[in-house]
């Protein structure tokens, strides 16, 4: 057995090398804590963090509100099963249909499984109003929806099925820029709904143009073929709006999302409209960490504090984060809706990543992009510190 007490950073790295799995391609920094918008390293080095955990600490490391939250519930009772009622998820599922006005949620653990049971419920209301060959689903190239075996499907980049063929069936790939084409898909592959996502995030953070999204919400209006919108990393007030879909004034039969939602604990949540809300009979779905009582307090805490002025500073930062780096040497361009920001810049942007990370800021790509997740409520001053140390790094 190994000592674990006094391990150096190297010696931390060939101990997670020799017995897990080979899934990532980590930077060297062992995290051994983390407050407000900064994680600490396991030698007391500061980074101001602008990945945010992959979007998913909405309030940054431990919150003090969120923190309680969470705490107050797992003194309580951490686990029950869904054989009976606990009260964080009622209170959790209540704040998010009164937000939305959507209807009915099913809680799981994560964004894949959001998804997963997104294209469920889509296949089975489908069957039940259209006939049972009405089961594709209709996603968009450059989309990511999930690792999973359906959701890797779902997703329309070649590059993550090649290694796990033979693909799950039952998903067909419609162009961002290209209508017509998603329509005759539509009619052809017989679709039981259309997903996308308002804003591709590992895509390459690509904006949807409102005239596209309004126009798949047109077409599965004429063809009766449900909107689903995966919000996993796009939801939870990242873009400046509790859910993305928001900004483009469409109304989506069924959401996805997880990432932010948990404020840092694993959730994931699939909303159904009143369309659909009663799809679901027992038995059809489930999930035995689900609606996990700590994870849904904590969400409880996120989603209650995501009220418009709160939203309304997501997007004085956003525009902060454009207006510094915009003509800056070395940077091309700046996109993306709220604090989902994607940098295109004259290095590649791995390497800039790689330079942020020894001058303490921690920052993210998508595709040739610098992405920007940082946590919703990041101080002015840590923002300004962190946009600093980027712009410098992008100079040629
Ligand atoms: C991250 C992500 C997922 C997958 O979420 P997991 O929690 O990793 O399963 C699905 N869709 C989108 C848009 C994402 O960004």
């Amino acid at each position: 057995m190994m000592d674990f007490e006094h391990l150096t950073t190297e010696q931390w790295m060939a101990a997670d090398a020799a017995h897990l799995a080979h899934t990532y391609g980590r930077f060297p920094v062992v995290a051994e804590s983390g407050h407000g918008s900064i994680l600490v390293d396991q030698d007391g080095k500061e980074y101001i963090d602008f990945g945010a955990g992959i979007g998913v600490n909405a309030f940054g490391y431990c919150d003090p509100e969120w923190e309680s939250a969470v705490s107050a519930q797992l003194a309580k009772l951490q686990h029950t099963s869904n054989l009976y009622y606990t009260k964080p998820c009622i209170e959790l599922a209540d704040q998010l249909c009164k937000r939305t006005g959507m209807s009915k949620v099913f809680f799981s653990n994560s964004g894949g499984e959001a998804n997963e049971c997104a294209i469920k419920a889509a296949r089975q209301y489908a069957a039940e109003h259209k006939g049972s060959d009405y089961s594709t689903i209709i996603t968009l190239k450059e989309s990511f929806h999930g690792r999973t075996l359906a959701t890797l499907a779902a997703t329309g980049q070649v590059h993550y099925h090649e290694k796990f063929l033979p693909l799950t069936g039952g998903f067909a790939y419609g162009d961002t820029s290209d209508l017509d084409e998603v329509r005759k898909l539509v009619e052809r592959e017989k679709a039981a709904g259309i997903l996308i996502e308002c804003v591709q995030g590992e895509g390459g953070v690509n904006v949807m143009d409102r005239d596209f999204v309004r126009g798949i919400e047109a077409i599965c209006q004429e063809t009766g073929a449900l909107l689903l919108v995966d919000e996993v990393q796009t939801g939870n007030g990242r873009t400046g709006k509790l859910y993305s879909y928001m900004h483009y004034g469409i109304s989506p039969d069924i959401v996805s999302t997880a990432k932010g939602l948990g404020g840092g604990l694993p959730i994931g949540a699939t909303l159904l409209s009143e369309k659909c809300a009663d799809v679901f009979s027992p038995g059809d779905h489930g999930s035995t960490f689900g609606a996990n009582p700590v994870v849904c307090a904590g969400a409880v805490s996120i989603i209650s504090r995501l009220d418009e002025a709160f939203l309304d500073d997501v997007l004085r930062k956003s525009d902060l984060v454009r207006s510094t780096l915009t003509g800056k040497p070395g940077i091309k361009a700046v996109d993306g809706l709220g604090l989902m920001i994607g940098i295109t810049t004259e290095k590649p942007a791995g390497e800039i990543v790689s330079e942020c990370l020894k001058n303490g800021l921690l920052c993210l790509t998508a595709k040739t992009k610098v992405r920007l997740l940082p946590p919703l409520n990041i101080s002015d001053e840590d923002l300004k510190q962190g946009l600093e140390i980027l712009a410098k790094a992008c100079e040629p």
